[in-house]
Order: structure tokens, then sequence, then C-alpha cells
């Protein structure tokens, strides 16, 4: 294992912010694949589990068993985990001026296909080398003006020329699940069988560039921009979700980390990993069918359903309980499916997402994800 250290754009004299990078085996002996935790910065179960992986990854490299090269970040955010503010962590927005950590990464399709129109060929494995060392120097010539905007710079030219990047996160209180590309569905839905992950949400763009999608959309969108060249989806990415934020124990932390292994190996990155091939326990669906259940007015919420339970049209899945009149409005669901995630706080404002459901029979447009 090689530890290297960036140092951040300073945002203040005298501040000194620093991100670490673990590497194992060597570059260009066998597929890329990057990983980080904890991009939301209070989101800490994905901490845990790449303290277990670096374990993992450190005994299989030194039985030779990476074929590849693995890049992990076991903290994205170091600028984030120290945002304190009144008692409270606040990990999710850039306190500086409320921008979300996961959004707003560089999308670089468009420039690129002007850059690598004149270099293509007919022949696949040709472009994507020629596409993959365009996507670096794009990376490579981003600017910042702030600590925030040149971390999203250096998380993105680590992971923009790997063959997979799995961003690792988590919600406020849910059961394991995971975002990815539809066109990547088969992957998707391998990564979520070795995770055990309830509910596998797809879209071809979920709105506002989150880093993943940074990686993944420029090889899709190249696909519609130069439909005369074969272009491939080389890069599979997903954002994962490690249940909810209270969920640090060492024994998922474990499984997690055997379950990311499984699917390096499946992936051909690493090799003798223990057969513990799962099968998958849901199906992907569409995340424009996911529904958020919304909060009409304030009040108590209180909850009817539990995350991983199955729901049906028309179940009622909390009650906010008005607290001038004491009125209590049922909210009940549209959607037959899987609720995989609710809120944390249990006072809503009006418009607050309590809950949501992996469904089927919704098709909403715009941004999908949660702000
Ligand atoms: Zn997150």
């Amino acid at each position: 294992m090689h530890t290297q250290t960036l140092e951040l754009l300073s945002g203040s004299p005298g501040i000194r912010q620093t991100l670490q990078v673990l590497r194992f085996g060597a570059p260009g002996a066998g597929p890329k694949v990057y990983i980080q935790s904890a991009l939301h910065a209070d989101e800490v179960p994905a901490i845990l589990v790449a303290q277990h992986l670096a374990q993992l990854l450190a005994q299989a490299e030194a039985d030779g068993r990476v074929l590849g090269e693995i890049v992990l970040v076991p903290f994205a955010n170091p600028i984030g985990l120290g945002q304190y503010l009144f008692g409270q962590h606040h990990g999710r927005f850039d306190v500086r001026d409320g921008g979300n950590f996961n959004r707003g990464y560089a999308e670089l399709a468009t420039q690129l296909a002007a850059s690598v129109r004149p270099l293509l060929t007919n022949v696949v494995a040709h472009n994507t080398q020629v596409i993959r060392s365009a996507m670096a120097q794009a990376v490579e010539a981003l600017t910042a003006t702030t600590p925030t905007q040149d971390l999203k710079n250096k998380l993105l030219a680590l992971a923009i020329d790997a063959d997979v990047v799995l961003d690792l996160h988590c919600d406020t209180d849910a059961v394991m699940h995971l975002y990815a590309l539809t066109p990547q569905a088969a992957i998707a839905e391998q990564l979520g069988a070795a995770l055990g992950a309830r509910a596998v949400l797809l879209a071809t763009e979920s709105g506002d560039s989150p880093f993943d999608e940074a990686c993944t959309r420029p090889w899709f969108d190249l696909q519609r921009l130069l439909p005369e060249f074969p272009i491939d989806l080389a890069c599979f990415g997903a954002t994962v979700e490690l249940r909810g934020e209270t969920d640090t124990s060492h024994i998922l932390a474990e499984q997690d980390a055997q379950g990311l292994c499984t699917f390096l190996a499946q992936r051909g990155v690493l090799s003798g990993v223990a057969d513990a091939v799962r099968g998958p326990q849901c199906a992907p669906t569409p995340l424009s069918g996911s529904e958020p259940i919304t909060a009409p007015h304030a009040g108590v919420v209180v909850f009817h359903r539990n995350p991983g339970e199955r729901v049906v049209a028309g179940d009622v899945i909390a009650d906010v309980v008005d607290a001038l009149t004491g009125t209590v409005t049922p909210l009940r669901c549209k959607s037959d499916g899987l609720l995989y995630a609710r809120c944390g706080s249990r006072w809503a404002v009006p418009g607050k997402r309590l809950a949501k459901i992996a469904g089927t029979s919704l098709a909403r447009t715009g941004k999908l994800l949660s702000p």
C-alpha cells in the first residue's frame, strides 16, 4: 500500500487541509478501480467500510492478488469533516456558500467531443484510450478559486480514468441501496447483489452532476454526440448508500468490505476472493419511479412503516400531526415498491421529503435526487 497526501488549496492564511489517497497494485497492470468514502462528510459508515476495505486490500496486495490498480480515498471530504456549527456536524453542504459537496462536478462531454473527434477511428479500444487521455487532460486543466472547488477537481482527477468508480455514501435511515446509469443495469445489479442492496435505482441523468455521473456520463454523452464512431461505456460508476447514518458496526462494515472485494473480483481487479456470490435481492428500478413521501404542512412526523418494508399503493407511510390544531394528516404512497429510506428528524416543514419508495409506476422528470 502506497500512501499519498495531497494538499488542498488554502482558503485562509494558516489553514492547511490534506487529502489522503491509498494506492494498491500497479497502474496499467489491469483495470483501475477508484473508491471514495464520505464525500458527504457526515455519512461516516462509509469511512468505517474504507478502513476494513483497506485492510483486505493490503492483504490482497501482500498476497499478489491485486491484478490492476485500486485507488482508495478513505475520507473524501476533509473540509466537510471539520464543519461543526453550533454543536452539529454539517457535512452535506459547504458552509461557505451552501453548495452540495456531491453536485456541480465538471461536465466534460461537449468539450471532449470537439477535441477527440479528429482522433477517433472505428476501433473501440483505440477510442477508449483516446477519450481517457483527453478526459485526464481536461480535468487536469480545471481551475479552482476555493478549497471546495479544488477538492472536487482533485477527486475527479483521481477517478476520471478508472474503469470502475464507487462513491460510498449513506442515507439518513435506510437499507442498502445504490444509484447507477440505466445502460449499465447489469453491472449495477452485480454490485447490488455483492452488497445485498435492497434497491438499485437507475437514471441516464439524475441532475446537477453528482460525482459518479461526472465520471460515467461523458461516455454515454459521447456515444450520442459522436454516433459515427464506436464508443464503449468504459467507466462503470455507482453511488452506494451504506444504509443509515447511525449504522456503524464492525460486523456490517466487514461484510460490506467483503462484498466490495467480491465485486472487484468480478470486475477482474482482484483474484483469490472466496466465492461468496449472492443472488440479487432486488431488480433494478428507474430513479424516476422513486416516490418521495412529502409533508404537505408542518407538524410532528409519526411513521407507520420502516425501511426495508414492501408497501402497496394506498398504504399509510406516515402521519403529520399539526401542532396548532392537532389534525392528523395521513400520508399514503401512490406506488407499490420498497420503502428504502426515511428522514432523521421527526419535525416536518412543508415540502420536506419524509421517505422514499423504490417503485415502478411513477415517471418523475427534472432533478431526481434530494437537494
Ligand atoms: Zn451522500
